[in-house]
């Protein structure tokens, strides 16, 4: 997508939901990091060794299943973003009528027509913002840690309380 119609489909969603444009630019940063496969993910994660696993520590965060982390994960599968995603595809649907089991992630990603679905489905979640440090689980209660609490090194995106 070009910058151009990236900046067009922010501004038409600042004027309907007035969202601050510093926040703005936070989710499309996410939204290149994870077009170019660049975003904070656990696959991402392994892959520079950052982490020692590529599992979700959002659904699978004691890492039992050992579900990889993947965009195709985050976008589709991952019962953390259930809602996010059925907005999500729903809107893919709409505005390509291409069912969500006939489209990959990276494929969504780079279709203009997708991208102000797929900055509101960012814009609701943590998928791609920083990653837990590697010793953190989830607390007794079963939440899960705030992740904008955590300090990210700005080097490796990785987060340390
Ligand atoms: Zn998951």
């Amino acid at each position: 997508m070009s910058g151009d119609a990236l900046t067009e489909a922010m501004y038409s969603k600042r004027k309907a939901s007035r969202i601050p444009a510093r926040a703005e630019k936070r989710t499309a940063a996410r939204f290149y990091q994870l077009k170019s496969g660049h975003a904070l993910t656990g696959v991402y994660l392994k892959s520079t060794d950052n982490r020692p696993d590529d599992h979700c520590w959002w659904c699978d965060p004691e890492n039992i299943s050992g579900t990889q982390q993947t965009r195709d994960h985050l976008f589709k599968h991952c019962s953390r973003w259930k809602d996010q995603q059925t907005e999500l595809w729903a809107r893919v649907k709409e505005a390509t009528e291409r069912a969500k089991r006939k489209r990959r992630v990276g494929g969504l990603l780079a279709d203009e027509r997708c991208s102000p679905a797929a900055l509101d489905c960012l814009w609701g979640t943590y998928v791609g913002r920083a990653a837990p440090p590697v010793e953190e689980t989830w607390n007794s209660e079963g939440t899960r840690p705030d992740l904008y609490s955590y300090r990210v090194c700005r080097r490796t995106g990785v987060a340390s309380t």
